[in-house]
């Protein structure tokens, strides 16, 4: 989970790390409030979305008095920024900026490790200038059982090239950094710029925050940070009944077990929509192993809900779930959805009791339920019926 600026300062702020005052707005009468709580002198309104290059987009602006604050968020409020649209500001504490820099800490998947980046040419692009001047971005590993320790921080101070007056500074705030990383359970933090101010006080000025959602359970505070209102609503029903659910464009909603057989899935019925007017798959769901008729409704009912749908295929393996109980599943959720299933459902099974499954499933004889035999008929049954 991605976090706004805004929510990644408090954060910085709770673990020690030095960050200005700031507060959020939804208007620009609560931006000039923000602005006379920061003292009535200058600060920053910048645009919360979750995008980098606000700054060259127009979504960053300075503002001299509580009414020119006001002024300047009505500019930014409704903002289309790359496809974001601007529905909060942060009116912050201006800073006068002597220099900036960059730090970043996370996980590096390909090398099983963490990664540290750091460079006194903060500010601009980042990868931008890892393309154009790598030796001017520093890469120090860093060890998970370790962390940043002192001699850690050092080492990266040293690398990126900091002036010796402010290096013991810059790796206090750098260590207070990874404190946010590990305690927080986070994938990214990331700051720029990290500023030197012209007093030679060591600031983060901006922050990016992912946090790892699999550790959520350790972090009953995280649930909040959670944007609700720009979540998909499938999405936000599928999450609520605890299905893995992933809304997509197409037409052929998607039900299967396993995520690798609901990938597989996914290509095999793109593949067939090429035949039936180009239909695509509608979602990714992965019900798991226990495929019984609650969840399989739950499933179907999220389905069903998405208007662009015109046709299910239900693609499953029974292992640990054998295939009767997997089609008892299947005529429990249509019983239990009624009239709330209408659209017509292809059903694949195979596996373990695949012939009692089948034989369930025909005995019910539900109008809607068409029985295929293999995975490649079954995707091309389906996409042929949302293309009718
Ligand atoms: P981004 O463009 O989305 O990364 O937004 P940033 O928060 O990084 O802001 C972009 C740029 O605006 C920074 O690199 C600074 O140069 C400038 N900026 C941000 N906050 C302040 C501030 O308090 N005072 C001044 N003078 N400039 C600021
Ligand atoms: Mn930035």
């Amino acid at each position: 989970m991605d976090l706004f600026e805004y929510q990644a300062r408090d954060i910085f702020e709770k673990h020690g790390v030095p960050v200005l005052g700031g507060v959020v707005a939804t208007t620009p009468e609560e931006a000039r409030e923000g602005a006379e709580k920061l003292g009535g002198g200058t600060v920053v309104v910048k645009a919360q979305v979750k995008t980098g290059g606000r700054g060259k987009a127009g979504g960053v602006k300075l503002a001299h008095s509580p009414e020119e604050t006001a002024e300047k968020a009505g500019e930014i409020l409704g903002m289309d920024i790359k496809g974001h649209t601007v529905h909060r500001v942060m009116v912050a504490q201006g800073a006068k900026i002597a220099e900036e820099f960059y730090f970043s800490v996370l996980l590096d998947r390909s090398n099983r490790n963490y990664l540290a980046m750091c460079s006194v040419e903060g500010g601009m692009e980042i990868e931008q200038l890892a393309v154009e001047r790598p030796e001017a971005l520093a890469r120090i590993a860093v060890d998970p059982a370790v962390g940043i320790d002192e001699a850690k921080a050092a080492e990266i101070v040293d690398a990126a090239g900091f002036a010796d007056d402010i290096k013991g500074k810059v790796a206090d705030v750098i260590r207070g950094l990874w404190t946010v990383f590990k305690a927080e359970d986070a994938t990214l933090v990331e700051v720029n710029p990290l500023v030197k101010t012209e007093d030679g006080e060591i600031v983060a000025l901006d922050g990016k925050v992912t946090l790892d959602e699999n550790a959520g359970f350790r972090h009953a505070d995280h649930a909040e940070l959670e944007d609700s209102a720009a979540a998909d609503p499938l999405e936000a029903k599928a999450k609520e009944n605890d299905l893995n659910y992933v809304k997509l464009d197409g037409e052929v909603g998607i039900i299967g077990n396993g995520a690798g057989l609901v990938m597989s899935t996914l290509d095999v019925v793109a593949y067939a929509g090429e035949k039936h007017g180009g239909v695509k798959p509608a979602n990714f769901l992965d019900i798991g192993g226990g495929a019984n008729a609650k969840v399989m409704a739950n499933g179907l009912d999220v389905i069903l809900g998405d208007e662009q749908v015109k046709a299910v295929f239900v693609n499953v393996f029974g292992g640990i779930t054998a295939c009767d109980e997997v089609a008892n599943g299947i005529v429990g959720a249509l019983d239990l959805l009624g009239d709330h299933a209408t659209k017509p459902l292809v059903v694949r099974l195979d596996g373990n009791n695949v012939e009692l499954g089948r034989q369930i499933l025909a005995e019910r004889n539900h109008p809607l339920v068409t029985l295929a035999d293999t995975m490649d008929g079954g995707a091309d049954k389906a996409a042929q019926l949302a293309n009718a």
